[in-house]
């Protein structure tokens, strides 16, 4: 049998929003946050046990900088979280020159606890959004799946940020995914390490690093088939970013041919992804200066998925766009940050093309891009905003816009016209977009 006819049944609702956040990453957060601010009454919906997505069960170590030059092209909500995260002594250290924000993520998930619930927003943990009932091309309400069952969550606008698009894609929106092949980006799974004697292991990682010789020396421990389960030649630098003292954060390795959307694919890179941090660790624990009793603390409790839906939206975002540094009039948002798109495959070429990409596309000094509302705004679904990962662009400016900083800050014009548009029974698409600039500008956003 291949398929079945579930049979209609009667649900209880929920509850009544003015705006509805789906997914509690950056851009979740982003969003309800701001739209609560804006005085709606919001709800976050996230599927785990807590908030903040890749920068806290994804394991990812740091959010990449907020702005290339000395002044922050990425402000708003996501900088508010750096400066709380820097009070709480939660900022970790970084060995890179750019402004990488490295992070506890524990102290990551308390403070966004907190600056959710200061806001008034009401979140809404374990619970996954498993589709939508539209009234003709509008969403009325999300079905949601948790512990209590099917239930029905009503609201006025519904902001997307589950990185994958799920609630546009259940309302019926067009997407684009991978490449032209459809092949995603390489998955990697994040984790933490203990009981590294760092100064040790810095000091081998820098000699290599200095003599340019990291990736040979990676290559030929794979070629030799010293690392058990490793295969492939990826490994971005050696150096792991200390989160919290004592604590090492490991963004590493590549699992392969993986779409982020397939449940099965999701289940192999959490099986492959714990096998390799295993594989890299147990190696180094017997030959790398510093690591004799380094052992993992914690793998991602979220697979890293770079990659799935690119909404349709009114406007998609291009390297164009990117390589020109161009602005819009109805920009919500600016950044500035390279074009990060990994490769697809375990081919040297694709591998070296990213290399390359990521360091030679940076923007010249001063220079920023615009992220525009329109690409916020799925084609056809008008009560709908897209934050974070999947907002309209293609593929290469996506490695630009899908980072966390950026993430935050679409999430932050998404809740606050959300907000907007519920106070005045409109949708988006028909905001006064003078009004909502002129409102995020107040709220802190930078979008000059
Ligand atoms: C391996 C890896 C390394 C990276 N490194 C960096 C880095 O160093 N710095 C940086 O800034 N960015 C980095 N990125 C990019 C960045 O982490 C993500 O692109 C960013 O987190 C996207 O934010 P988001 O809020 O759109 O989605 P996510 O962070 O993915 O959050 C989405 C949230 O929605 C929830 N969700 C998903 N579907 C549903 C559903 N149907 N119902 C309910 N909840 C749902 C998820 O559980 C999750 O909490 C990295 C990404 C990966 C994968």
């Amino acid at each position: 049998m291949k398929s079945i006819l579930e049979p209609a049944k009667r649900i209880p609702v929920f509850g009544t929003y003015d705006v509805v956040v789906c997914g509690g990453g950056p851009a979740g957060i982003g969003s309800a946050i701001a739209a609560a601010r804006n005085g709606a009454k919001t709800l976050l919906i996230e599927q785990a046990g807590a908030l903040g997505g890749m920068s806290t069960l994804g394991e990812v170590p740091s959010f990449c900088p907020f702005g290339k030059d000395k002044k922050p092209a990425i402000t708003g909500i996501g900088l508010e979280v750096v400066k709380r995260l820097k009070k709480a002594k939660g900022l970790g250290i970084t060995t890179d020159t750019v402004p990488w924000v490295v992070k506890d993520p524990e102290k990551l998930k308390v403070i966004y606890d907190e600056m959710l619930a200061e806001s008034g927003a009401e979140t809404l943990l374990f619970t996954f959004v498993a589709g939508t009932i539209k009234s003709g091309n509008k969403v009325r309400c999300v079905l949601i799946e948790n512990k209590s069952g099917r239930q029905a969550v009503f609201g006025k606008i519904f902001i997307d940020a589950t990185g994958d698009a799920d609630v546009a894609a259940a309302a019926g929106a067009a997407f684009s995914k991978g490449d032209k092949r459809g092949i995603m980006q390489a998955a990697s799974l994040c984790y933490r390490s203990v009981g590294t004697d760092k100064e040790k292991y810095y000091k081998f990682a820098r000699k290599i690093d200095a003599q340019r010789k990291a990736k040979e020396w990676w290559a030929s421990l794979v070629s030799k088939g010293r690392l058990a389960r490793i295969k492939d030649t990826e490994y971005r630098g050696l150096g792991p970013q200390e989160v919290s003292p004592g604590m090492l954060g490991h963004n590493f390795g590549h699992v392969y041919f993986a779409d982020g959307t397939n449940a099965k694919d999701l289940t192999r890179v959490m099986i492959s992804g714990r096998k390799l941090a295993q594989s890299f660790t147990e190696y180094g624990r017997k030959h790398i200066p510093g690591m004799k009793n380094a052992k993992i603390a914690a793998t991602g409790a979220l697979p890293g998925i770079r990659e799935t839906r690119r909404v349709k939206c009114e406007y998609e975002l291009t390297l164009d766009d990117y390589l020109n540094a161009r602005h819009f009039k109805d920009d919500i948002a600016v950044y500035d940050y390279t074009i990060d798109v990994h490769n697809a495959t375990s081919k040297k070429k694709e591998a070296v093309k990213f290399d390359r990409d990521f360091d030679s596309m940076w923007l010249k000094k001063g220079q920023t891009y615009g992220i525009c509302f329109r690409a916020l705004l799925p084609k056809g679904l008008p009560n709908l905003l897209i934050a974070g990962r999947s907002i309209g662009s293609d593929r290469m400016m996506n490695g630009s816009v899908r980072v966390m900083p950026a993430c935050f800050a679409t999430g932050q014009a998404a809740g606050t016209a959300a907000a907007l548009s519920a106070r005045s029974n409109t949708v988006p698409g028909r905001l006064d977009i003078k009004l909502l600039r002129r409102k995020l500008e107040s709220q802190g956003a930078r979008l000059k």
